[in-house]
């Protein structure tokens, strides 16, 4: 089958590599018919994430359908259209019963692969789903394939970072980075109901989405209006970047009392702020990996109730084989680009 395989920073290529099959019993083998490239794919592609086996197959967004099965698969058959989160997990042990399904101990990121231990990744036309009956959802036929597949991922995310930043009715909130998972936030905010969101970028089309989707877009370049805005503060901030920069733009937009939560993968070793300002501020801070395979279900409903334009973060649909000139785009901004779907 055709892969998109890591082979080092900035280079990804397209190759034909064996199909996997079933392996263990609770396995499934799902052909692709929808992947994406995630913003946390750019940390491995930029190098600022290693670890990673050379050849490994990227990616941990998509949809398709069940071609295989192993023995103790009872909930999927062959031919039935199934959406993934980017982790596996068992749903059974107390982790998974905490709602924390990022943490299962049996749970794998898919597109990981280190020492010759993980599970490689989705951008390819097959991907083998071990812990399949517990990790697969069933994608609704009726929506939109590319707004389900963000279900997987991003839109999991920023519902995620609204519940931990405790987002509420009436709340003031400020999301910092307006890519796919800032946009999402700014959704999962309104959803919750926040009386207000402003939706922090420096990149115009990424702000003139927040926009569309209903949050109040402030370039930060734009001295004045940042300073107004951290005079007043937030209750809450979304920090969906995941650099030390971020995260002391958002500490300052946080009144006392507030929650700064962070759904950006943060690779630095020291945290921006100091806990004597930590003290000051009465901060909470909640930081993590979205347990997408709980909030999957959850993500769907908000999909079909079609409020919003969720597909609109994608700026780009191209066929697998130019993965490696998708990478680029979106690593680099090309051509407005804001998300791409990889077609197999
Ligand atoms: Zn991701
Ligand atoms: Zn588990």
């Amino acid at each position: 089958m055709r892969a998109l395989t890591f082979h080092g920073p900035g280079d990804v290529r397209c190759e034909v590599v064996a199909d996997p099959g079933v392996r263990d019993p609770g396995d499934a083998v799902v052909q692709v018919e929808l992947a994406a490239i995630c913003g946390s794919d750019l940390h491995v592609y930029r190098g600022h994430e290693v670890g990673l086996d050379a050849g490994t197959v990227l990616g941990h967004e998509f949809l398709g359908r069940v071609v295989a099965v192993g023995d103790d698969v009872g909930r999927l058959r062959p031919g039935d259209a199934v959406v993934g989160p980017f982790t596996t997990s068992c749903g059974a042990c107390a982790t998974c019963r905490s709602g924390l399904t990022c943490r299962c101990p049996r749970g794998e990121l898919l597109g990981w692969v280190q020492q010759g231990r993980g599970l490689h990744g989705a951008q390819a036309d097959h991907v083998r789903v071990p812990l399949a009956d517990a990790t697969l959802v069933a994608a609704p036929p009726d929506l939109d394939p590319a707004e389900v597949l963000l279900c997987g991922d991003v839109l999991a995310t920023g519902m995620f970072c609204a519940e931990a930043a405790d987002v509420r009715p009436g709340a003031e909130v400020a999301v910092v980075g307006c890519g796919p998972v800032g946009l999402m936030g700014v959704v999962a905010a309104r959803e919750r109901g926040a009386a207000r969101v402003w939706a922090l970028d420096a990149v115009p089309e990424r702000l003139a989405l927040a926009e569309r989707l209903g949050a109040r877009p402030l370039d930060v370049a734009d001295d004045v209006a940042l300073g107004r805005l951290r005079a007043d503060g937030v209750d809450g901030v979304l920090e969906a970047v995941g650099s030390p920069a971020a995260t002391r733009l958002a500490f300052d937009l946080v009144r006392p009392g507030g929650t700064l939560a962070a759904c950006g993968v943060h690779t630095e070793a020291h945290f921006a702020f100091a806990p004597g300002e930590a003290y000051d501020r009465n901060l909470t801070y909640r930081a993590g990996r979205c347990p997408a395979r709980r909030l999957l279900e959850p993500a769907l409903e908000l999909v079909r109730a079609g409020r919003y334009d969720l597909a609109a973060v994608f700026s780009h649909r191209l066929p697998l084989d130019e993965g490696p000139r998708a990478y680029e785009l979106f690593d680099r901004k090309l051509e407005g680009c804001t998300k791409v779907l990889l077609v197999p």
